[in-house]
């Protein structure tokens, strides 16, 4: 016995088409018209759209900043992804002074595993180079980890060295993965805040000051040379200035092989929300910083032009009150990030799409069918098609709403998209055939999601031709 969604639109990163998809056990069996077999459930979805379960390229649940746990764990964090119909995510995992990365990644992977609703993997931080480095990374492709991420910020803390970095790009290259960058130069940070406590400068506007567009700039430019000098593919996580962009497009026409990711904070939140004499800015505090307007016009144009790849969340979670405002008096001491993980899909639906920044199709492409290709889990996630896993989003266009601290499924005291007008809900999901969500509420009791093993970048369709199936 099969389900049968019948009567809605089926969205991929290509087209829209009016077909009935056919679920049978976990994957997708028939995507056309008349695909029902006898015996099989059918399930009305006449007026809505039927997209891939979103993929989340950047999240943190149960992490650990300086000494301060994010809020979200495995479970909150994953249940509220799902309900905004992200099915899959890719966390991290970092070793701890003296740990070896295979450790490390193994207790990851078992906090998560019985407590994740949503698949899940995770990409490898890597903090600095050693003599085991090398094997232990070869190590890790096999057990499905294919993408390292590394820190060109975060002095004496996760920041290596050029060396360091393209060290682990050449290893990388070798290895068939992908390198995953934070860009911003962590050595004239550290001197910018360093003259600003100085100056008595503590509040949370000093943030922004103290992490300029100039110092995202410079770092992706080095990044992108020393990627392309190791001949490494270099994915840019939250990129956030039109100067950064301007760059990677230059870089693009020497033929480098980078890919860019940004978030819906950088697309819809300013730095004047930095602005005033409370701590209220202290919600909003993440790195790399919010940006003045004219960086969000420039982002936007980018995603509709398809020069950004990929829109994740970086959902780094931590209270209002407890956490963040440990920096009331030193902004340097309040940390780093923001949700996002529940409210991504519904954010570009309704400010994207409706606003026709965006067609349905780059949405489903930035936040299901690019992640999933670039981090080596397409085709079985990231798409509606013949043998993929049926991960579906039942996505209601006629749902309106707001984001509110009071109705979200974060454990957490705030939203920094409190009083955002939202349009469309993922009213059903399905995660590997299994109904996960039912009108828009958390219908299974216990957390199913599975570790994914991930192929490498070079075995991806960006080395191989596409093929798509479909009646
Ligand atoms: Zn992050």
């Amino acid at each position: 016995m099969g389900i049968v969604l019948s009567g809605g639109t089926v969205v991929t990163s290509e087209a829209c088409f009016a077909v009935d998809v056919r679920v049978e056990g976990e994957k997708i069996a028939a995507v056309g018209l008349q695909v029902q077999e006898p015996n099989d459930q059918v399930v009305d979805v006449r007026g809505r759209f039927l997209l891939p379960g979103a993929v989340d390229a950047h999240t943190h649940f149960e992490d650990i900043a300086g000494t301060v746990k994010t809020a979200d764990d495995f479970f909150t964090g994953s249940r509220a992804g799902l309900l905004g119909g992200t099915t899959t995510f890719i966390d991290f995992a970092t070793p701890l002074p003296g740990e070896t990365l295979q450790h490390a990644f193994e207790s990851r992977r078992s906090q998560a595993l019985g407590r994740s609703f949503c698949d899940f993997g995770f990409h490898m931080t890597i903090t600095g180079w050693g003599q085991s480095i090398g094997s232990e990374m070869e190590k890790l492709v096999k057990l499905g980890v294919t993408s390292f991420k590394l820190f060109m910020a975060y002095k004496n803390d996760l920041q290596v060295s050029d060396e360091e970095l393209f060290q682990v790009f050449q290893k990388t290259a070798e290895l068939g993965g992908i390198a995953a960058v934070h860009c911003e130069n962590g050595d004239v940070i550290e001197v910018l805040i360093r003259q600003a406590l100085k100056a008595g400068n503590t509040s949370a506007a000093y943030h922004a000051l103290t992490r300029p567009p100039a110092v995202e700039e410079e770092a992706v430019n080095r990044a992108v040379s020393l990627a392309m000098l190791a001949k490494a593919p270099l994915y840019i996580v939250h990129l956030s200035t039109r100067e950064a962009l301007r760059v990677v497009e230059q870089a693009r026409l020497r033929g480098a092989n980078v890919y860019i990711e940004t978030c819906p904070q950088y697309l819809l939140l300013d730095d004047t929300y930095y602005a005033g004499s409370d701590f209220a800015g202290g919600k909003y505090v993440l790195s790399p910083p919010l940006r003045a307007k004219d960086h969000l016009t420039v982002l936007w144009a980018g995603v509709s032009q398809g020069m950004i790849d990929t829109l994740s969340t970086d959902h780094c979670a931590f209270l209002f009150k407890g956490q963040k405002d440990k920096g009331i008096h030193d902004f340097s001491k309040i940390p780093n990030g923001i949700p996002g993980v529940e409210d991504r899909l519904s954010l570009l639906y309704t400010y994207g799409v409706m606003q026709k920044k965006i067609d349905l199709c780059r949405m489903v492409s930035l936040t299901a069918t690019k992640p999933a290709e670039i981090f080596g889990l397409y085709p079985q996630k990231g798409t509606v098609a013949v043998g993929s896993d049926a991960d579906i989003v039942v996505w209601n266009p006629a749902e309106e709403g707001t984001i509110s601290a009071a109705t979200h499924h974060y454990a957490l005291d705030y939203n920094p998209y409190e009083g955002f007008r939202k349009i469309g809900q993922a009213e059903q999901v399905f995660l590997r055939g299994e109904q996960v969500v039912t009108d828009g509420q958390l219908s299974l009791a216990a957390p199913r999601g599975k570790y994914l093993m991930r192929k490498p970048f070079a075995n991806t369709v960006y080395n191989n031709e596409r093929k798509f199936e479909y009646d």
